[in-house]
């Protein structure tokens, strides 16, 4: 076994790297760009070195760079985790060039299923059933356009070097096969340096499972079961589950066998992930071949008790594989949320910022591999590569945190899913840990009704319409307010005796608003505490006690406890499960804001503007797409708010923008 590793990535797969490392008894080396020169990754490993500045062109993909810090520390191997440099295979032959052991597979799988064309036609010629479509080198337009007219529409358009969904595009009718080409090939360019793209019948309501492999160096290969990864927004996953409900027996078997065919024809080692498209009625096509770890590796490790990354460590270091398939067996259910810096409600758009409060469940420590199939895994598991004051930045893939649970059914999976969330406290950024609570307690999602359209499908219940603030998170949010401040007597205002008065009564008056509106909360003094009154409603309330951001009030009869956090004029409150984000302050003024913001064309973040859809003096209507900009990897277009008229375009194709700039000058009708 190795005695040192260097893991050339960063985040929470870096961690999860370094965690089994560090049980093992193996030194760890990180590797940083200037943007994470404090963060987590290099805090838990043995050693650290920098490598360049935070664009991951200049620092996480230079492989000489990282090569030459595995050389000069006296690593032994390369862990390349996912992403950045996991699927290259010139990193991998520069690898072994160096004398290094690359943690994956011969560059020579890496190769053959690096091309989501080339892997079809190898497929092909295995036997594994494939999705009708062109996978060829013709890349000429109206030759792919006479392809997906024989193919029938929608056709479905991706990058043959893509990955995480980028470039792909559906196209539902042959006129707009042109635009969405070119849009496919300027994403696929900017992304993978590739413009070739494949032609593919565009599955109606498909699940996508995939399967676990490994392999070793001594010809063995097994399945470690499935996963199924259908809940997915712009065609990446937001909640993974091992296993895959209603697989029966006979299926799993064909599904795990086809995939270990698979792996053998490439010649595969150690971790590698084939993903299926199945339809409803169970029929399944080869999509692609991942040939690294997945992100959603601990679903499979919670259900079959194994550590995959130890499994990655000991085959590279030419071990034979520590189970044989008539050793595994899957043990309860599993599901993984990945918990992102993002505003679901505004088309899943990332958010940076800094994570200001962090509070997370009470998670076991993650111990790989602890207690294989006898005893029953930590119930609720966090990986995760950041923490309270740590930013999620423009340069990296939003990701805050997955977190999994596991159950002895999915039931009990769901349940403690459902608590977890409700558990989180996320402060500074947007997230989607809201979004995750309403997907996980979901109708189709509990009675495990999946497919990758199931978050567009049920858009209504999945986004319900704002709703006033309640009671018990205002009185919350108020009683921290008045706490807050101290108070003019000198006293608590909270005391129920003594305490002051003017004129024998005291009425405070707080504005809020929140996304339903404005709402003032009335506090009048008694001599048992306050009384509260907001939208017709009344109450009493008492402090009961403070602990930090936490307060229990006594509201009429009820007990109700919750978390404060201010943040200037915001207040977020978290109770019952929610996080309730109130503006405190006069309710007019931020109306007006709010509204000019909606009304000004602003660069949601920073980017590159990529296209111009309109010209100075346009008239266009309501929701008419204006520019694209490309910002973190993907494409963002910025539409008319409202009919009216273009009146400046302020930037051309190729230009930086930051965060908050005004993109072109709009005038409403
Ligand atoms: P990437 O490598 O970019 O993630 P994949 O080929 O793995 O792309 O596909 C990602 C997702 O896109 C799938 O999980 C599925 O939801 C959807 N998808 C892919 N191919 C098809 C298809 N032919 N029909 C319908 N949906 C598809």
């Amino acid at each position: 076994m190795f005695q040192k590793i260097l893991i050339a990535n960063r985040g929470e797969i870096a961690c999860r790297v370094a965690a089994t490392a560090r049980r093992l008894g193996i030194k760890t080396v990180a590797v940083y760009s200037d943007a994470d020169a404090g963060a987590k990754h290099v805090a838990v490993c043995d050693e650290a070195l920098a490598i360049g500045p935070a664009p991951s062109k200049e620092s996480y993909l230079r492989y000489e760079k990282i090569i030459q810090a595995a050389l000069a520390t006296g690593a032994q191997a390369i862990h390349p985790g996912y992403g950045f440099l996991s699927e290259n295979e010139e990193f991998a032959d520069s690898c072994a060039r160096a004398g290094l052991v690359f943690i994956g597979p011969p560059a020579s799988a890496i190769r053959a299923m690096g091309s989501k064309s080339a892997a079809k036609a190898l497929m092909e010629s295995a036997d594994v059933p494939l999705v009708p479509g062109y996978h060829g080198e013709n890349q000429d337009a109206d030759f792919l356009r006479g392809q997906a007219d024989a193919i029938g529409y929608p056709v479905l358009l991706k990058a043959s070097a893509g990955g995480g969904g980028k470039g792909m595009r559906i196209v539902e009718r042959s006129e707009d096969f042109e635009a969405a080409l070119k849009s496919c090939k300027r994403e696929a360019i900017n992304s993978f340096g590739d413009d070739r793209v494949l032609v593919e019948k565009y599955l109606i309501r498909p699940r996508h499972i995939e399967i676990q492999v490994f392999a070793d160096t001594h010809g063995n290969c097994v399945y470690l079961y499935e996963r199924d990864c259908s809940v997915q927004r712009r065609h990446q996953k937001v909640l993974e589950e091992a296993p895959a409900p209603g697989m029966s027996e006979t299926r799993r078997r064909s599904m795990g066998q086809a995939a270990v065919a698979a792996a053998r024809a490439v010649g595969y080692v150690g971790a590698g992930t084939v993903e299926f498209i199945a339809n409803q009625d169970g029929s399944f096509y080869f999509m692609e071949m991942n040939t690294r770890l997945q992100v959603e590796h601990p679903v499979t490790e919670m259900i079959t008790g194994t550590d995959l990354v130890e499994w990655q460590l000991r085959v590279a270091a030419g071990e034979p594989l520590p189970l044989r398939q008539d050793e595994l067996s899957i043990h309860g259910h599993a599901l993984e949320a990945r918990i992102y810096a993002e505003n679901p409600e505004k088309g899943f758009l990332p958010s940076i910022g800094t994570v200001r409060r962090l509070r997370t469940p009470a998670a076991a420590h993650f111990e790989p591999g602890a207690g294989a199939g006898a005893a029953d895994p930590a119930a609720v598991r966090i990986d995760s590569g950041v923490r309270e004051g740590d930013a999620i930045s423009p340069f990296y893939d939003p990701m805050i945190a997955k977190l999994i649970v596991w159950g002895r059914d999915r039931d009990e999976a769901l349940a403690r899913m459902s608590q977890a969330l409700a558990e989180y406290q996320l402060v500074g950024l947007a997230t989607n840990v809201a979004f995750l609570k309403r997907l996980v307690e979901s109708a189709p999602y509990s009675r495990a009704d999946l497919d990758t359209g199931l978050i567009e499908r049920h858009r209504d219940a999945l986004f319900p319409p704002a709703q006033a603030t309640a009671l018990p998170a205002l009185a919350l949010a108020a009683a921290a307010l008045l706490d807050g401040e101290g108070h003019p007597g000198g006293g608590d205002p909270w005391a129920g005796t003594g305490g002051w008065r003017m004129n024998g009564t005291l009425v405070r008056r707080l504005a809020f608003s929140d996304e339903a509106g404005s709402q003032v909360v009335e506090l009048g003094y008694q001599r048992q505490g306050w009384s509260l009154q907001a939208g017709g409603q009344r109450a009493s309330v008492a402090l009961v006690g403070r602990e930090d951001t936490q307060f229990t009030l006594r509201l009429d009869d009820a007990v109700v406890r919750g978390n404060v956090v201010r943040e200037g004029e915001t207040v977020h409150v978290f109770t019952g499960g929610r996080h309730v984000t109130l503006h405190h302050g006069d309710p007019l003024a931020h109306a007006g804001e709010l509204e000019a913001e909606g009304g000004r064309l602003t660069a949601p973040m920073p980017g590159k503007i990529v296209a111009l859809l309109t010209e100075k003096g346009a008239v266009v209507e309501k929701g008419a797409p204006l520019l694209i900009m490309e910002a973190m990897k993907m494409e963002h277009t910025i539409a008319a708010p409202a009919g009216g008229t273009v009146e400046e375009l302020l930037y051309a194709v190729g230009d930086q923008v930051s965060e908050g700039v005004q993109l072109l000058a709009f005038k409403a009708a």
